[in-house]
């Protein structure tokens, strides 16, 4: 047996032996725990920067695209269309006499209003590469790649039409809301993004002035006599 094995001068070697091992134990356990620890750490972290930046991408109200990450999105998405020689197309949707909604029955009710129309554009906008954008107060603009100029009035009356289909209730308040779109479509060729917004801006309020509650497209003549 282990004491005939061992003589007198094994036994303080063996002590050693036993004392690392049991040492090399703990070390062994208090890294795995450390380990463990640092990993969830950083998968939290991890995690916490993703929900941080679609925070920072999102509008609070609607969740739909901020105005911030549009303006870093539209330029990349005006070159890949002009690498890809392809339309894009951007709709300026703004609601109609929203003011009066707000002053009749308040800003909260104003807000839940907001709320059912980013939710009724992005029932019609449904395409991955779209972008739906709360670009102001009261306003969204939608940017559609590879949309030519019918597929983008088409769209934009969809979402028109279904905007005043039945009106907007809430508790005891109801109210129609209606929207003026402006729809400009171009091939970026020779152009800066600029004129896509400028455009569909010029377009929006030719509809507010042809009495809203309508889509209405840019004038392509004018687009290429801007960028001559
Ligand atoms: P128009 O048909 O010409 O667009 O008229 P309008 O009343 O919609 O336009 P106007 O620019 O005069 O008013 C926009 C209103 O939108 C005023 C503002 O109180 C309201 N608004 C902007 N942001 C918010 C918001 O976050 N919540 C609410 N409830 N109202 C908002
Ligand atoms: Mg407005
Ligand atoms: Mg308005």
């Amino acid at each position: 047996n282990i004491y005939l094995i061992m003589s007198d001068s094994t036994w303080p070697l063996a002590f050693i032996v036993i004392f690392f091992w049991v040492y090399l134990m703990l070390v062994c356990y208090r890294s795995h725990e450390e380990y463990l620890r640092n990993f969830n750490i950083e998968w939290s972290l991890q995690e916490k920067q993703e929900e941080l930046k679609v925070f920072s991408q999102t509008d609070f109200l609607t969740k739909t695209y901020n105005r911030v990450f549009f303006n870093e999105c539209i330029a990349q998405q005006w070159f890949l269309a002009l690498r890809n020689r392809d339309d894009i197309a951007l709709l300026m949707i703004d609601l109609d006499h929203f003011k009066s909604i707000n002053d009749q029955f308040g800003h909260l009710f104003g807000d839940e209003c907001l709320i059912h129309a980013a939710n009724v554009i992005r029932e019609i906008v449904r395409r991955r590469s779209d972008m739906l954008v709360r670009f102001g107060g009261e306003e969204f603009v939608v940017v559609l790649p590879q949309t030519d100029v019918l597929a983008a009035q088409k769209i934009a009356e969809n979402i028109r039409s279904a905007m005043c289909k039945e009106p907007f209730e809430t508790g005891s308040v109801k109210t129609q809301l209606t929207a003026s779109i402006g729809v400009c479509s171009i091939l970026p060729i020779g152009h800066d993004y600029k004129v896509l917004l400028h455009q569909a801006d010029e377009a929006l309020y030719k509809a507010k002035r042809n009495g809203r509650n309508r889509v209405e497209i840019a004038a392509l003549n004018h687009v290429e006599n801007v960028n001559k």
